[in-house]
């Protein structure tokens, strides 16, 4: 049986990554600060504990795994990422888990480890049209992310790369593009756009308002879970190191997610756009290299990962509005 160490178990993508490694009858390790808040964990075992820390490393990290997947970081949506508030937690903490996952895997003798960098690492530059024609992963420098997040993604890839490169470490990085779905943060200002509009959609009355970011002419894609993980899992079984993008090349305006969100929950809304923190103007995935490499893509339509988010999204506002009856 395979051994997996996950990362940041107690995450979105990660409390979905164990339940796939687990189908596939890996053992399975999890480590994060937290329980999973919406799930019980598949993980045959499961440590809290502090990644920042070498010597919680050093527990969780104390034979050669088959599988790491570093998945942990400090992270949010736009909210958490573009205000400049967190800047120096976002950098510190998540630099510090990598430096030290990656020096103990080399240690141990782990066989290959997976570390998740972002669509945030492209620079600001050729995301400004909305008409944005796909980002190659080599258009990534010359170097100039548009946040501090993406900064220290750059140094981690560069870091994981260093150790393939000078000790053989076996490394697979990709680049996610705004992954979604059931199960991930909903509401607390660290939610990504997904489900951020769901949930002002779920909690309005029908041909009521919402509150909009921007003018909604910025353009993104977005990627369901289950082809994050589809991709993620191939790469890991190939012998391509990356960075590749695991990202949809479906692009549409923020206009249109609330559309299309509006239709799933048969709701009339008006919208009201409001200043707020919007990142770049326009961003989607090229996927010419991980077909290239994989020989796969993603390649299902943001709306049907959209009607299996929505229905979730709506329980937890239900919940929480009858939580706040009580
Ligand atoms: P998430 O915030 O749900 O999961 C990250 C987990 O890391 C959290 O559970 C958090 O508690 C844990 N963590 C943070 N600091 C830790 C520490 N010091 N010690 C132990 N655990 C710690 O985020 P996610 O959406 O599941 O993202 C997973 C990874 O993918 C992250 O590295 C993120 O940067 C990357 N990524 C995600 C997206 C996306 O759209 N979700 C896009 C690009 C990149």
């Amino acid at each position: 049986m395979k051994k997996a160490l996950v990362c940041g178990a107690g995450g979105f993508i990660g409390g979905h990554l164990v339940k796939r490694l687990k189908k596939e009858d890996f053992w399975v390790r999890g480590v994060d600060l937290k329980h999973h808040e919406f799930c019980e964990t598949a993980a045959d075992e499961f440590v809290i504990g502090d990644l920042r820390d070498p010597l919680v490393c050093k527990k969780v990290l104390d034979e050669p795994f088959d599988e790491v997947y570093q998945l942990a970081a400090d992270m949010g949506g736009a909210g958490y990422i573009f205000t400049g508030d967190n800047d120096a937690v976002v950098m510190h903490n998540s630099a510090a888990i990598n430096l030290n996952i990656v020096d103990i895997a080399k240690d141990v003798g782990v066989k290959k480890i997976f570390y998740s960098s972002s669509a945030c690492v492209y620079p600001q530059h050729i995301q400004e049209d909305p008409d944005n024609p796909g980002l190659p992963e080599d258009s990534a420098y010359p170097a100039h992310p548009d946040s501090e997040y993406g900064w220290e993604k750059l140094f981690s890839e560069r870091l994981y790369l260093s150790y393939y490169r000078n000790f053989g470490l076996e490394v697979r990085i990709a680049r996610f593009h705004n992954i979604f779905g059931p199960d991930g943060t909903w509401t607390g200002g660290r939610e990504k756009a997904p489900a951020a509009m769901c949930r002002k959609i779920a909690e309005a009355l029908n041909h009521g308002e919402i509150e909009m970011w921007g003018d909604g002419l910025q353009t993104r894609s977005f990627l369901y879970i289950d082809e994050c993980l589809e991709g993620l899992r191939k790469l890991m079984d190939s012998t391509f190191t990356g960075p590749v993008n695991i990202g949809s090349e479906e692009m549409v305006t923020i206009n249109q997610l609330a559309a299309m969100v509006m239709e799933i929950a048969g709701k009339e809304l008006s919208i009201r756009h409001i200043d707020g923190p919007q990142g770049v103007r326009g961003r989607k995935s090229d996927n010419t290299l991980i077909f290239e490499k994989l020989g796969w893509k993603p390649s299902r339509p943001l709306k049907e990962g959209l009607e299996k988010t929505y229905p979730w999204i709506e329980e937890q506002v239900r919940k929480q509005k009858s939580k706040l009856r009580k």
